[in-house]
């Protein structure tokens, strides 16, 4: 029996590891994927927004070992190659004992601890920890039309401009990720944006969650010059086929929907214990990450301590917090 098994070797997974690894603690962590699985599939060159410079490092897992000082990092905002290296070095450097390629099915409650199925057969543990992050579940609003239609794609499907070339895409959201796929469709497809609610920006509100994209003012510049048309605050309310109808009443045809509205967390099932749930479908947790069921822990962006936890600068702290818990009952 290990005394911890993690499940995710995302951010959150990796630098519990690394904590566990620096105090002799026995434990194995179990990725579906390769190290980083989730930034593997993120756009190719994409920016982080968080900056990573020196005092102002929003990046990196450990002030200890920054991503700034990594060579040839982009500064200030390291690409996402940039932090894939850092990722990957970070776990082979601490020799973190991670198997990879393997994905955890379910969990169930046993004698002093947890029985965990994984592809590659039955492990146990004292602790289990749940770090398989918040982007589970591609998110599709709820527009009647978009289930099953083969027009629609949601933000994560995204790989390169070029396949929009010369087409009309709708890009339905407002947020990050909407912003930046819009910029770069931008001179290339033909691109409307349509939002809920005014979109807001950074430099007007200085609200984290306001950042609209890695470049405000080139939104800006492509909407002022209706390179990017912007149907703002005029919801889609119906898609049949490539035809979609606003909220205006207003009708357009597209032959691309895009659906940049972000992801639902989602996590194991485990059998005999109750993870209970808050009303945005996150595992409740106590203050140091662990959930309605004893032993049972989440950390990274899935134990959402607060509303920074979808970041890095915001859960690495509570990162600890869940390690120390653990560390103390051992
Ligand atoms: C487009 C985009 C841009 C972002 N930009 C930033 C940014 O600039 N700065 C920032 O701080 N954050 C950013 N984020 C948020 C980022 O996802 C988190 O900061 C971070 O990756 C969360 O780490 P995590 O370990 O909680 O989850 P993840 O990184 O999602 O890692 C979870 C891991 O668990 C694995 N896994 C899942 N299920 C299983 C299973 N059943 N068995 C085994 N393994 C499993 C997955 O393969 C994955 O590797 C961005 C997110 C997106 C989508």
């Amino acid at each position: 029996m290990r005394d911890v098994i993690i499940v995710g070797g995302g951010p959150g997974g990796l630098l519990l590891g690394h904590f566990l690894e620096e105090h002799g603690i026995d434990y194995q962590l179990f990725e579906r994927g390769k190290i980083a699985q989730s930034w593997r599939l993120m756009r190719h060159g994409m920016k982080l927004l968080s900056p990573a410079v020196p005092g102002v490092d929003w990046t990196s897992l450990t002030l200890k070992y920054p991503l700034w000082a990594l060579h040839g990092v982009q500064r200030p905002f390291p690409t996402r190659e940039d932090f894939l290296c850092y990722i990957d070095a970070f776990a082979r450097e601490h020799l973190l004992r991670i198997v990879e390629n393997t994905s955890v099915t379910r969990a169930a409650v046993a004698p002093g601890g947890f029985s965990v199925e994984t592809s590659a057969g039955q492990v146990s543990c004292r602790f289990l920890v749940i770090a398989t992050g918040s982007q589970s579940i591609p998110a599709y609003p709820d527009i009647p039309g978009i289930a099953s239609n083969p027009y629609v794609i949601h933000s994560s499907d995204f790989i390169h401009c070029m396949t929009y070339s010369g087409r009309r895409v709708l890009i339905i959201g407002g947020g990050n990720s909407a912003a930046e796929i819009a910029i770069e469709l931008a001179g290339t497809a033909e691109v409307t944006l349509c939002t809920r609610r005014p979109l807001r920006y950074f430099s007007g509100t200085g609200d984290l969650e306001d950042i609209r994209g890695s470049s405000e003012s080139t939104l800006k510049e492509c909407l002022r010059f209706r390179i990017i048309a912007l149907r703002e605050s005029d919801p889609a309310v119906l898609v049949s086929g490539r035809r979609v109808r606003f909220e205006s009443g207003e009708e357009e045809e597209f032959d691309r929907v895009l659906c940049a509205t972000g992801y639902r967390p989602a996590w194991i099932p485990v059998d005999g214990g109750d993870v209970q749930a808050d009303g945005d479908g996150y595992p409740v947790v106590s203050r140091t990450g662990e959930s309605s069921v004893p032993g049972m822990y989440f950390c990274g962006s899935l134990a959402r301590f607060n509303r920074r936890c979808a970041f890095i600068h915001g859960f690495r702290n509570y990162v600890e917090k869940v390690f120390w818990d653990i560390a103390d009952r051992l």
